[in-house]
């Protein structure tokens, strides 16, 4: 009978375990649906929106050219996958197991929603180890970045990995299918994703190109992570997020490689199996506080007053004066991605420098990112804020103006912030008032904004 598989963040054809279930079983019949009332505030953004539909694409000709399709349906997912199950007669929904909360609701309905005679069969692919798999001397899960990444290293390399199916046969009847152009998923005017056409391939054959170049760029990580005006990191983040390449994939492809570099990004992987494994424990850590802070003297609220919600706006659109803090936040509205290092100082800025709310940057990475993950977005602005579960401290307060210095960041704002194209090395990590022309003096002086935020922190420990 025709096997359904259930796609969601694993769009791909290679080591896509519940496709090759599928595929052995019987007729496949792939399914999406665009379900975007579930994740009520953690609603595909933007950004995301925009991946999406090139990814869609990119599997939709991947299986086309095997005679196959993508079904494509919008609505409750566990309704829609039960009612097709139903009229063609399958007996199996196969799926990645996913963590978001919502899925996780969404498949303990699907099996609610399938007759006796049908299953859910869940399998596990997106994760390095299946989150839960690793568990500290008592038998719980980790809490803790560190010790949960010693354990992990202890039981890699992961799982080997699937090629893609031999065959994919399509069953005699195949049910209805949206077309995707008219989910229009893609911005319509203003068409804001010039940059993001430049910046990205979207699809599984551009997440391998991509880690091939990679693969003889890994040992300057170690060095070169660090530094925005380079392009040292993977930038495997979207591909990995939307399932088009695996961890597994990506681990096998490197672990010969031996360097320090390798050795240092096994560690950034990691965090991506770590921070499934904190959403997993904690179902709304990208919503709530977890430590004893009052946050209502912590936090200014942009909903408060006007001025706090012009301060956010400026952060938002990179105008704080702080050029590394601007080359960061444009780069993420031009690109849909922002390098790491500078994630970790434009979020400090926010909720140190500004005082703000963190969730508020939460969001708005959220809306931003191409890459925007629920774990791993919400993991690390709380480890930014010093108010989640890991140990990071809410006085350790960065200097964006040293960090911009430190990491050569020169280049990376003269591409980013061209009112600033001119400057040279010398100034443009803090250009004198006089010579800033359009660009914005600094919102805060740095030390007065380390003062205020201490000052706050101190008054809301309780
Ligand atoms: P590389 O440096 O090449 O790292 C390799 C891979 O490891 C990445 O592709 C990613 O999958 C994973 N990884 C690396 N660092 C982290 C990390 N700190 N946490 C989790 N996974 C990591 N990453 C996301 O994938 N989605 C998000 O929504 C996201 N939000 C972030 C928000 C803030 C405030 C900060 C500080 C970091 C955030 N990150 C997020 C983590 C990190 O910045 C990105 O994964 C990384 O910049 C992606 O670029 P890359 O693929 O070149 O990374």
């Amino acid at each position: 009978s025709p096997q359904i598989v259930w796609l969601r963040r694993d769009l791909r054809m290679a080591d896509q375990p519940a496709l090759h279930a599928a595929a052995q079983a019987g007729p496949v019949i792939p399914v999406y649906v665009l379900d975007d009332e579930r994740a009520g505030d953690h609603a595909y953004g933007e950004a995301s929106l925009w991946w999406l539909h090139h990814s869609l694409e990119n599997l939709g000709k991947s299986l086309g050219s095997r005679r196959s399709q993508i079904v494509l349906r919008r609505g409750d997912a566990p309704q829609v996958l039960a009612a097709i199950a139903d009229e063609v007669g399958a007996q199996c929904v196969h799926a990645i197991r996913h963590y978001e909360p919502w899925w996780k609701e969404a498949e303990d309905e699907l099996r609610d929603a399938l007759g006796e005679d049908q299953k859910l069969c869940l399998y596990d692919g997106n994760y390095l180890l299946p989150p839960g798999a690793v568990t500290t001397g008592s038998g719980d899960p980790y809490k803790i970045y560190t010790p949960f990444s010693k354990s992990m290293l202890e039981r890699m390399p992961p799982r080997d990995t699937l090629g893609e199916p031999q065959t994919v046969s399509s069953p005699d009847h195949w049910p209805e299918s949206d077309n995707l152009a008219d989910w229009n998923l893609l911005p319509s005017k203003p068409d804001w994703a010039g940059g993001f056409r430049e910046f990205w391939e979207v699809g599984e054959a551009a997440a391998h190109d991509r880690l091939d170049w990679w693969t003889d760029h890994v040992a300057d990580y170690d060095e070169g992570r660090n530094l925005p005006s380079d392009d040292i990191t993977s930038r495997l983040s979207p591909h990995l997020h939307w399932g088009e390449i695996s961890p597994a994939q990506v681990w096998h492809k490197l672990k010969d490689k031996r360097s320090d570099g390798w050795k240092t990004y096994a560690k950034e992987i990691i965090w991506r199996d770590y921070a499934q494994n904190v959403i997993d424990q904690f179902p709304d850590y990208p919503r709530e506080s977890y430590r004893d802070y009052d946050e209502r003297t912590l936090w200014r609220n942009p909903n408060a007053g006007h001025l706090i919600q012009q301060d956010l706006e400026c952060w938002q659109k990179g105008m704080t004066g702080y050029p590394i803090v601007d080359a960061g936040m444009r780069q993420l509205w031009k690109t849909g991605w922002m390098h790491n290092r500078v994630r970790m100082i434009c979020a400090s800025f926010l909720v140190k420098h500004l005082l703000i709310d963190w969730r508020f940057g939460e969001q708005w990475f959220w809306d931003c990112l191409v890459d925007a993950d629920y774990g791993s977005n919400g993991v690390n602005w709380q480890w930014v804020s010093g108010t989640g579960v890991d140990s990071n401290m809410f006085v350790r307060i960065m200097a964006p103006l040293t960090q911009s210095v430190k990491f050569g960041a020169a280049d990376y704002i003269r591409e980013y912030v061209p009112e600033l194209a001119d400057m040279d090395d010398d100034c443009i990590h803090d250009p004198p008032d006089d010579l800033r022309g359009d660009y914005p003096v600094k919102m805060i002086e740095h030390k007065a904004a380390r003062e205020r935020a201490l000052e706050a922190y101190r008054a809301s420990k309780t």
